[in-house]
């Protein structure tokens, strides 16, 4: 036993991070604040306990304690600053992508997205390598940002949100074992490929949640996250937002602009190439087509080409592979 004096009113507990028995999950349990009756201030005594152990509770933002001196106690953990009320619009269930009826024409031409503030927080899903970004691979369109990780590692929710769609493999396609999360200010985040999912449908999460575990299922050769961001419906580059090596977010407030959701159009790019993206022409290629002959039939350079389509001179062009000509 350790006996220690208390000097202030407040005795605080900080940062008692313990170890979760639920899912087998880290879990940081933010702090806990005694309150001394200041009658005893003087010199008083406290024995400092330790926890030992913590058991769930049908809320699962209600914890129980159990410490080593067989006492117990309650944790309210923090929930999200988001209700029911913030997802009454087009909540679509029956289709993995919502908002269907919406079309990019529609969609105003920059629209200013708060990520994060002060009652709303944060978390990179994933933090690891980029094995595969935003463009046009392999005669389709990939539409999210691939980080590698090992199967069994922890996926967290981007933002506060609620969980719109949760489907296995048999049901999702390609995506394998996806989750959905919609968030208030309209955008929403798709992780896919997962080798479990631990939350449900119509379930609030807060960010950093962890919301499922990664893995490989669908279409998918190795581990990875597939992770997409989309507004109303429409995918852009979802390393605008996140720096994922680095595990940050790039800004508190990302203004997306309308030639975003181009497929050409990817983060790195000046706002005058990522606008340059839409009008792109796009040459696919066939038998006997060099990095050469493309550049003298559209009157450009081998160097152009290869910096529009982020390639080196020396890359052997496959065929029906597009090349941006101009
Ligand atoms: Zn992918």
């Amino acid at each position: 036993m350790r006996y220690k004096t208390v000097k202030k009113n407040l005795l605080t507990i900080a940062a008692l991070a313990l170890t979760m028995s639920a899912y087998g999950q880290k879990f940081d349990i933010y702090s806990i604040d005694e309150t001394v009756d200041p009658e005893s201030e003087q010199q008083s005594t406290v024995t400092t306990k330790t926890a030992i152990d913590t058991v769930n509770t049908a809320d699962k933002y209600t914890k129980v304690v159990l410490y080593d001196d067989h006492t117990w106690q309650y944790i309210e953990l923090e929930r999200p600053n988001i209700s029911d009320e913030d997802f009454q619009d087009a909540w679509e269930q029956e289709h993995i992508h919502a908002y269907a009826d919406v079309t990019l024409a529609s969609l105003p031409n920059e629209v200013e997205l708060l990520l994060t503030d002060s009652l709303h927080g944060w978390a990179c899903p994933v933090v690891g390598q980029v094995n595969s970004g935003w463009k046009f691979r392999r005669h389709r369109e990939h539409k999210g940002t691939d980080v590698h990780l090992v199967t069994g590692d922890t996926i967290r929710a981007a933002f506060d949100g609620k969980v719109r769609v949760v489907r296995e493999v048999a049901d999702a396609g390609g995506y394998g074992n996806l989750i959905v999360i919609r968030h208030p200010n309209g955008l929403e985040t798709y992780y896919a490929h997962l080798s479990k999912h631990l939350v449900t449908e119509n379930e609030l999460v807060k960010a950093g949640e962890v919301i499922g575990l990664g893995g490989s299922t669908g279409r998918s050769t190795g581990p990875h996250l597939h992770f997409e961001c989309r507004y109303m419906g429409k995918p852009f580059d979802a390393e605008r937002i996140f720096d994922f090596p680095n595990g940050q977010l790039r800004d508190t407030l990302f203004v997306l602009k309308k030639h975003y959701f181009n497929i050409y159009s990817h983060y790195g790019q000046s706002d005058k190439e990522s606008s340059a993206s839409t009008s792109h022409i796009v040459h696919v290629i066939k038998h006997g087509d060099t990095l050469g002959a493309l550049a003298r039939k559209y009157h450009t350079t081998v160097a152009s080409l290869c910096r529009l389509n982020r390639i080196s001179a020396t890359k052997t062009l496959r065929l029906g592979q597009r090349i941006i000509v101009r």
